[in-house]
């Protein structure tokens, strides 16, 4: 721990042309940087004048010194609460560089070295102590801080708190002790999480006394955005990775830890450099490989989850996505790892129906609450609607957060090449109505293959009103049936079970299309391997099945059901010819 004397003057600015002028000496000379970043001065002074303060700018925008500077402004010791080790560690050695008196509390220290800091902090010698929330939370811990001078409480990643987000920890809902034991200490909450969800429980746990919050624009203009059809997922990577990023770092992100293993296994042997790293690596693997990724050039980590918070390395160069995140923030977490130095950057994900049935299973097997569940699938729904987008990425995602855009960007791949779209209309009423016959419990396959009239053993187990969409949709293939069904399903018109077994059913959404009140306009799929376009344009002849007795007696049958009384109406008939 570095002893110097803190490099700040000892006059403590008090009027509004002293506030500024310390604030910028300090940017300066501790720091070495010339300017704030955008409303860094401002909340620099809401905090100097003891203010609370909740902070909401993505990755790499600057948080840190959001505290750090009121730190050494104002008298007393800031306290930052910060979830990760290896986070802490960084901040102070980077601060200790500049000469400022950093210190951290973590499990990782022995007894000597931890009295040694906390004597400090009692006689002042401290400007910042970095701990973790469990540590923090001690009695111990509290009454030390209550015998100190405390100046400010920052709680970084503050998103944290929310028991909806992906990063959730149960001590950050325990936090109010601060405000109940040092009511006159403002605090700021910090976070890169910015759903409106998130930002009212931080709010609401953090600061219920009130605050000022600030809202950093969250576009990363340098990131380039793109998402295609997935076909043979690490084909894809590969050729991306070889014809757009060799020798660049880069992290990949897949949704099971045997994934991560046999991916970045693929990859070595490919010749391009890539490790895994997931929670069930023992420690040390895990450790090794993040700090090879962090001091090694052209290095891949092929990830679950587990990596990424905290990691601050500049520049990785893309972030691939090679199975749908859970939900849009985790999306736009996990892609703000890439270009935080500010140059060009791009997030890469492939995706297909099987994420969407992935992602929703697991939401419904993930033991939430109803409350929980629907809170996730609104979060999964947005990130659907940020795959299908036939416009500006870029416009969708700051949407979400709640940020005009007015599209347009330049920098995705709709707009660089707008997709196809065609009229769908007619052929989501048909793939709706044979969901809604075939008894709203089959998959996409299956429900391909009664439009498309093949036949098959399960087949044999429906009733004849059951079949009667049987073979209305012989014009498309089923990859085209497999791209509205997928499309259907993610802009909300087909939902999948609740159980999670993987059935298609009807959503309220439907009955619009299906009453022939609305139309319906869909993405032309570029096909991953052969590049073809799918689409109306893709007609094939009808299946052999079509053909013979039964196929006849099926067409009887379902005229009959036509004229009968009592027929839904928004289911349509479709005579096959
Ligand atoms: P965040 O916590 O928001 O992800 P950091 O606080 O880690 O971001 O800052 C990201 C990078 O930007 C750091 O390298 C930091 O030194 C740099 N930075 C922050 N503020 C400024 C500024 N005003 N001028 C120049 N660089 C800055
Ligand atoms: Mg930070």
């Amino acid at each position: 721990m570095t002893r110097s004397p803190c490099l700040v003057p000892d006059t403590r600015p008090a009027t509004e042309a002293s506030f500024d002028q310390a604030a910028h000496q300090v940017l300066r000379d501790v720091f070495g940087y010339d300017a704030f970043r955008g409303q860094q001065l401002e909340i620099i002074r809401s905090l100097f004048e003891g203010r609370n303060a909740m902070v909401l700018m993505p990755t790499g925008g600057g948080k840190s010194l959001c505290y750090q500077i009121p730190a050494l402004l104002r008298p007393g010791l800031t306290v930052v609460v910060s979830p990760l080790i290896a986070l802490m560690r960084d901040q102070v050695e980077a601060l200790q560089h500049n000469g400022v008196r950093a210190a951290c509390l973590n499990s990782s220290l022995d007894p000597v070295m931890r009295r040694d800091i906390e004597q400090s902090a009692l006689a002042g010698e401290l400007d910042l102590l970095y701990v973790a929330p469990e540590r923090l939370l001690t009695e111990n811990m509290l009454g030390l801080l209550e015998r100190s001078e405390i100046g400010l409480f920052a709680i970084d990643e503050a998103h944290c708190v929310s028991q909806w987000g992906h990063d959730f920890r149960p001590e950050y809902m325990k936090l109010d002790v601060l405000r109940q034991r040092f009511p006159q200490v403002p605090r700021i909450a910090l976070t890169a999480t910015a759903d409106q969800r998130t930002r009212e429980e931080i709010g609401r746990q953090l600061l219920p006394d009130g605050g000022e919050t600030y809202v950093a624009s969250f576009d990363r203009p340098n990131i380039h955005y793109r998402v295609g059809l997935k076909g043979n997922a690490r084909e894809q990577l590969l050729t991306f990775i070889r014809e757009r990023h060799t020798g660049h770092s880069g992290i990949v992100y897949c949704m099971s830890r045997k994934r991560t293993e046999s991916t970045a296994e693929y990859l070595s042997s490919q010749g391009v450099p890539a490790v895994p790293y997931h929670a069930g690596l023992d420690n040390e693997t895990r450790q090794h490989h993040q700090e090879r990724f962090l001091h090694e050039e052209g290095l891949v980590v092929v990830a679950t989850v587990a990596f990424g918070m905290g990691i601050d390395k500049p520049d990785v160069r893309f972030v691939a996505h090679l199975d749908l995140p859970k939900s849009i923030e985790a999306y736009y977490q996990e892609t703000g790892r890439a270009g935080r130095d500010g140059e060009p950057a791009e997030a890469w994900m492939v995706y297909g129906l099987q994420d969407v049935y992935q992602v929703r299973q697991m939401l419904a097997q993930s033991g939430a609450d109803e409350h929980q569940q629907k809170a996730e699938r609104e979060r999964l729904e947005a990130l659907l609607a940020f795959c299908e987008a036939t416009g500006c990425r870029r416009q969708v995602l700051l949407r979400y957060f709640g940020e005009e855009h007015d599209g347009g960007c330049g920098n995705c791949d709709n707009c660089l090449q707008p997709p196809k779209t065609w009229d769908a209309t007619d052929s989501a009423r048909k793939a709706l109505s044979c969901v809604y016959r075939t008894g709203q419990r089959f998959g996409a396959t299956h429900v391909t293959d009664v439009l498309m009239g093949r036949t098959n053993d399960r087949l044999s187990r429906l009733g004849h009103d059951q079949l009667s969409t049987f073979g209305i949709g012989t014009d498309l293939s089923k990859q085209t049936w497999h791209s509205v069904l997928r499309q259907l399903l993610a802009h909300g018109y087909l939902q999948s079970d609740p159980e999670g077994h993987g059935g298609l059913q009807l959503a309220p959404a439907c009955r619009t299309l299906l009453k022939g009140e609305a139309g319906l306009s869909l993405r032309e799929d570029i096909l991953p391997a052969a590049r073809k376009t799918s689409g109306t344009s893709t007609r094939r002849s009808a299946p052999p099945d079509v053909a013979g007795p039964e196929w006849e007696e099926l067409r009887r049958f379902r005229k009959e059901l036509a004229d009968a009384e009592g027929v839904p109406p928004y289911i349509i008939f479709h005579d096959a010819t």
